[in-house]
């Protein structure tokens, strides 16, 4: 006998939704999910009537929900948005410029306009270029550093108020545990906020919509309503921390579903032991960008590849940033250290 869905008890159910084990129709299961994403703009207050806001869109599953959910729930609950897509090209041949034709049938399917930024425009490096020099083993630190700091730029360009981005429970779950994992409490306390203030100019807040959506509810839904994603993997994708704090998580799932919003709430509450020292954000000399060091992570990783010294932004080197500031040369000692041997 077919399983009716448990909660019109009229249609057939076709999926067991992830998050809550109930068996629902497809239409249930639709409400169900946009219901939630639209409690958690409203609980957290994440938007405000008038607001332009850029979806980060990569062309992925879960920026192609979250462009569909947002224009939805704009709609039906007149949330009074302007909705822009924005997209970053990281300059990733067979990879990017596959998702980016995405993103520009997503622009004409969900009629939104959209802004383009590149690497090779902000920073004269491609991430093809940077592999080459830097190889596959850090290429991940200097594409999301740059990332962060392309989809601010392109924020300020398109105007925007507020940025939102794709980021599921399972990213933000990973997240909380790479920062315990690595002990990096000034992130730890940070990652797992749904949005983010103003933190200086140049600096747009982000928030996260999909922060308590389940990543297997996001691919039940793009693939019931038929959206068009792009589905391969990043071809310079090494990021062997995160994958190793992603299968400990979907290990962890498979015997607890529940371990997913448990490790979020565990990392909502943690708090800092007073005294604990927290870097103390200021702006970046050369590019005025937000930064807890003389320099940004962005420029010390530029001025890197520029001279051909990729290790400069891995790793600590502070006391080097005044030297550079001051274009005072480095030792051969200090330069030694800093080439691609080993990288
Ligand atoms: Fe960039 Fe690494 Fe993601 Fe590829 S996997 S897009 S190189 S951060
Ligand atoms: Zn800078």
């Amino acid at each position: 006998m077919p399983v009716l869905c448990s909660s019109c008890v009229d249609k057939r159910a076709v999926l067991k939704r992830p998050k809550t084990g109930h068996s629902l129709c497809k239409e249930c299961f639709f409400w169900a999910f946009e219901e939630e994403v639209h409690q958690t703009i409203l609980t957290a207050k994440l938007f405000k009537h008038g607001e332009t806001v850029g979806i980060a869109a990569s062309g992925g599953k879960d920026s192609t929900v979250l462009a569909h959910v947002m224009k939805l729930l704009n709609e039906r609950y007149d949330y009074g948005l302007e909705l822009m897509l924005l997209s970053v090209d990281e300059g990733i041949t067979g990879y990017r410029d596959d998702s980016l034709e995405t993103v520009k049938r997503n622009q004409q399917q969900y009629e939104l306009p959209l802004k383009i930024v590149s690497y090779e425009e902000l920073y004269g490096w491609t991430m093809d270029a940077i592999v080459q020099q830097v190889g596959l083993k850090n290429n991940c630190t200097f594409c999301g550093v740059f990332r962060r700091q392309a989809l601010d730029r392109g924020a300020v360009m398109l105007r925007v108020d507020k940025i939102c981005t794709g980021h599921n429970a399972d990213d933000v779950a990973e997240t909380v545990l790479m920062n315990v994992l690595r002990g990096d409490i000034a992130r730890l306390r940070r990652c797992t906020a749904i949005s983010t203030a103003s933190e200086g100019d140049g600096v747009v807040p982000r928030c996260k919509p999909l922060k308590y959506a389940y990543e297997k509810e996001i691919v039940l839904y793009a693939y019931f309503k038929k959206l068009d994603y792009f589905s391969t993997e990043c071809i310079y994708s090494p990021n062997a921390y995160r994958g190793y704090a992603r299968t400990f998580l979907k290990d962890l799932e498979s015997v607890r579903p529940s371990s997913i919003m448990d490790v979020i709430h565990s990392g909502e509450n943690l708090s800092v032991r007073e005294g604990v020292r927290m870097p103390v954000q200021g702006t970046c000399n050369r590019c005025g960008y937000i930064s807890s060091q003389a320099l940004c992570k962005s420029c010390v990783l530029l001025e890197g590849l520029n001279r051909g010294l990729p290790k400069l932004g891995i790793g600590k080197h502070h006391r080097l940033h005044d030297k550079i500031l001051s274009q005072t040369p480095l030792t051969e000692k200090e330069e030694r250290k800093l080439r691609p041997v080993d990288f």
